[in-house]
């Protein structure tokens, strides 16, 4: 097998010997950064992209892999997607389970110089409830239902075999949920406090990664992060006083935000907008929103008001947006919207909301 492989090289030097021509001696293959190359990073989705450009200012080149208007929580990277990244200086991602894809990425740059960055390393994680996403996959009231059919009603094959099928389901989706979230919940961007960790993290890996410019992400760090706590005095100090504390979202993003804040979120949909809530569901969020006198029925950009209307509409609420910020939509970039103009209009949305 060497000697083939070493006859094949030859071939594939001539060859390239004799296209050298042509192709402008693109064989240097140096991974070395020169002075005043920029780093190359790739982010996960679109908050990484912002902070990673916020910090890395000019001295770096930073490409979104989601593309513009696109929900990243299904996304994963093509086999294209995956060489490019491969020849990456950084990828930064915000991890906590919010990639699935990265373990696949392992497998395919374990032989790169690529410096992957979880950007919320150190940030006090919220377990993930694990509710909701796939038992609202099924149009059955309660579970318990079903161990009772299991028990008592024998001679009933069909539908016990239908139980059977249905939890062989639920220990599936449990599986698919739990390799798309893990254990926690991935939202951590959400609370301006850890979005200032993303940030010291990318900052971080950065100095790393180009020392020489040590001085220059420093000081855009510390531009950053005065502004992030400017953010978060004006969120403590205009939500501590509104008339309500509930909100109805479309789907669990905003754990972290309602925690910094004293808020409670109820979801239509859980930690991801994957799945069509069933009427059980959509019948317990009304009737939440109901006894809370919850005056507006939050949807995303991103995805479907349909289903945030039809509450809406039930309990005569009105609808708005708050954005999670897992995708920015092509207008909005245009328009120079980022992390803190959107987390301003979140503000000012939920304090309408919280005071109507
Ligand atoms: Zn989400």
């Amino acid at each position: 097998m060497k000697k083939i492989g070493l006859k094949l090289s030859a071939v594939l030097l001539a060859t390239s010997f004799a296209l050298a021509g042509c192709t402008g001696g693109k064989t240097a293959n140096s991974t070395e950064k020169k002075d005043g190359e920029k780093l190359k990073i790739y982010t996960s989705f679109y908050p990484m992209y912002d902070f990673a450009k916020k910090i890395g200012g000019d001295k770096v080149e930073v490409t979104n892999l989601v593309p513009a208007g696109t929900e990243p929580h299904d996304w994963e990277p093509s086999a294209k997607d995956l060489a490019k990244i491969s020849e990456a200086d950084l990828l930064v991602y915000s991890g906590a389970g919010m990639e699935s894809w990265i373990e696949k990425l392992d497998e395919t740059t374990k032989d790169s110089k690529l410096v992957k960055v979880e950007a919320s390393h150190g940030v006090d994680l919220i377990k993930s409830e694990h509710h909701h996403d796939h038992e609202d996959a099924h149009d059955h009231e309660d579970a318990h239902d079903h161990e009772d059919a299991h028990e008592h009603e024998d001679e009933h094959k069909d539908e016990d075999k239908d139980a059977k099928e249905e939890n062989h389901e639920h220990d599936h989706e449990d599986a698919h949920e739990h390799h798309h979230h893990g254990a926690y919940d991935p939202h951590v961007w959400l609370a301006p406090q850890n979005a200032k960790i993303e940030m010291k993290n990318i900052k971080d890996a950065l100095v790393k990664a180009d020392a020489a410019n040590k001085d220059y992400y420093e000081k855009n760090f510390e531009t950053y992060s005065k502004k992030i706590d400017e953010l978060d005095n004006k969120f403590l100090t205009s939500l501590k006083n509104t008339k309500s504390k509930n909100i109805v979202v479309s789907h669990e993003a905003f754990a972290y935000l309602c925690k910094a804040y004293g808020i409670k979120q109820i979801g239509i949909e859980g930690l991801s907008p994957d799945s069509e809530p069933d009427a059980a569901r959509m019948a317990e969020v009304t009737k939440f929103a109901k006894e809370n006198n919850v005056k507006y029925i939050f949807f995303e950009e991103l995805v479907s008001p349909k289903v945030s209307e039809t509450i809406a509409k039930e309990v005569g609420a009105k609808t708005a947006v708050l954005n999670p910020l897992e995708g920015l939509s092509e207008d909005q970039l245009k328009a120079g919207e980022d992390y803190f103009s959107i987390m301003e209009s979140n503000l000012k949305v939920l304090l309408e909301a919280l005071n109507a």
